[in-house]
């Protein structure tokens, strides 16, 4: 898109109206409040419906399986980003890419909602995987085409948009962990409702709101690409559909198959996008340097979201199982843990920006936070450890322990999460720009395919061993990304 059309977009927006911010914001902000409001309610209480026993509402699968299939879904949903993002380019426009994205989202609760077999998980886990890979990246991307290259209120609208995001994650599990004492089905509708309230403000709001920002297609397909796509497309779903129909019966795709599969994609296709970048002639030599400069930053990332999102796996079920849920008179839900993160994020964003901005020029440079979120990372799995060393395996753990867990991996999510979206703009080379915001999220995409190998080590009887190692390697990430910090920066070329 040319920096005229790009002017254009901008000038169609209303500049005003939400915070001091253009009035577009408010679309999007409520948007994809709504839409976390769905993914987080579900998912804190999935784990839970999976592996709780039939006689108690939920699909009697055994743990470890009900663990790895939390990490291929989340792992599946930041991957098919990269899908969405490229169909918004080159197909429909980002606006669309949402509307289409909510609907499926949409779709795959209500599966959820109605009471069913296995099979309809899976229907409804491909529903929600599709859908957010359309809406997720896009909802991100229209907010930066609100603002002008040089409106210095991008990172602010940014930061409040990122304040949405956490608000949806935090109030959801609250309901939907207290309605999952009645039934998990009310409670995935619970998720649909939220999904519908966010298309409603889209589809209401967008039109006066968003004026032309997330209409245009930038790089628009020939005819002729188009009916290539569209051959590739169906010849895949025939594949695909071909191996689940007869692999699955004849054994030879597999449960571990498919993990396995996953893995392999989860750290290829991040692989092929540097290569690609690295390669490609539109990249100029100071951008290849940052290249290299964004590959360790994208490994911290990898193990930072690696621990950040077993809160919502390990956790949860460390939660249910490992946690005293009488605490001060209260019966807790297990899933209301899962508000803890969000909650920390939302208090402490803003002290954080402060702090930031206090320092100045005296702040760590982007390697050094990514270091210190990685040790923050680690010390909030070596805490969790602490009371099973004092109290053994058997007895029930004071939830306090938990909460202080959260709090130190927030406190490492906030070095790394809204500073790394910002460094993946600066660092990706120009001509790929549109893709920055599936790359980011191909990070946590790896970190969860990981996940699905590594959570089947975990049990009650391993859980110190579990905790230690995985907070271990974290450390000495951290360390030795510490070490390379200075370098890193030089190969960053002038960007701070
Ligand atoms: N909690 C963040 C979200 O849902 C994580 C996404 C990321 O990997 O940056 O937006
Ligand atoms: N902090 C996460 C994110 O930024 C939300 C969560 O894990 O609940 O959206």
């Amino acid at each position: 898109m040319s920096g005229i059309d790009k002017q254009k977009i901008v000038d169609s927006v209303p500049q005003r109206g939400f915070f001091g911010q253009p009035r577009g914001l408010f679309t999007l902000f409520f948007t994809e409040f709504w839409e976390r409001f769905s993914y987080y309610g579900m998912r804190a209480i999935l784990v839970f419906y999976m592996y709780y026993e039939v006689s108690k509402g939920g699909l009697g699968l055994d743990e470890s399986t009900a663990l790895a299939i939390m990490s291929i879904y989340g792992s599946l949903v930041y991957m098919s980003g990269v899908i969405g993002g490229w169909l918004a380019d080159r197909l429909f426009g980002t606006s669309k890419a949402v509307f289409y994205g909510g609907i499926l989202i949409m779709f795959g609760h209500i599966v959820l909602a109605i009471p069913g077999s296995l099979a309809m998980f899976f229907v409804s886990m491909v529903l929600i995987v599709l859908g957010t890979g359309l809406l997720k990246p896009n909802v991100s991307s229209i907010v930066g085409e609100m603002y002008s290259e040089t409106d210095n209120r991008r990172d602010a609208g940014f930061s409040i948009f990122y304040m949405g995001i956490n608000l949806g994650a935090f109030i959801s599990p609250l309901i939907v962990g207290e309605v999952m004492k009645t039934s998990f089905h009310l409670g995935f509708g619970i998720a649909a409702i939220g999904m519908f309230f966010g298309l409603m403000v889209f589809m209401l709001t967008r039109k006066k709101n968003l004026g032309l920002a997330g209409t245009t297609v930038p790089n628009p397909m020939s005819p002729a690409e188009k009916k290539k796509t569209y051959t590739i497309f169906a010849l895949s779903a025939v594949v695909i559909g071909a191996l689940v129909a007869v692999g699955i019966p004849m054994g030879f795709v597999t449960f571990d198959v498919f993990i396995a599969l996953v893995g392999i994609f989860g750290l290829a296709i991040p692989t092929i996008y540097f290569v690609v970048m690295y390669r490609s002639p539109k990249t100029t030599a100071v951008e290849r340097s940052r290249l290299i400069a964004y590959i360790p930053l994208f490994i911290a990332s990898v193990m930072f979201w690696a621990i950040q999102e077993q809160g919502s796996t390990i956790l949860a079920v460390y939660a249910d199982k490992r946690t005293n849920l009488e605490f001060l008179g209260l019966t807790i839900s297990p899933a209301w843990f899962q508000s803890l993160n969000p909650l920390f994020i939302i208090t402490l964003a803003p002290v954080f920006a402060w702090f930031w901005v206090k320092l100045g020029e005296r702040q760590p440079t982007v390697p050094v936070k990514f270091s210190l979120s990685l040790l923050l990372a680690g010390l909030s799995f070596l805490v969790i450890l602490v009371p099973g060393y004092f109290g053994g395996s058997e007895a029930l753990v004071n939830p306090l322990w938990l909460v202080l867990s959260y709090f130190i991996v927030v406190l490492g999510e906030l070095c790394l999460s809204p500073v790394g979206l910002s460094a993946t703009t600066k660092l990706a080379p120009a001509a790929f720009s549109a893709q920055t915001m599936s790359l980011w999220f191909l990070s946590n995409a790896a970190a969860q395919a990981i996940n699905a190998q590594v959570v089947k080590f975990y049990s009650e009887e391993t859980e110190m061993l579990y905790f230690g190692a995985i907070g271990g390697i974290s450390i000495v990430l951290s360390i030795v990304l510490f070490l390379m910090a200075p370098k890193i920066q030089g190969y960053m070329k002038g960007l701070k």
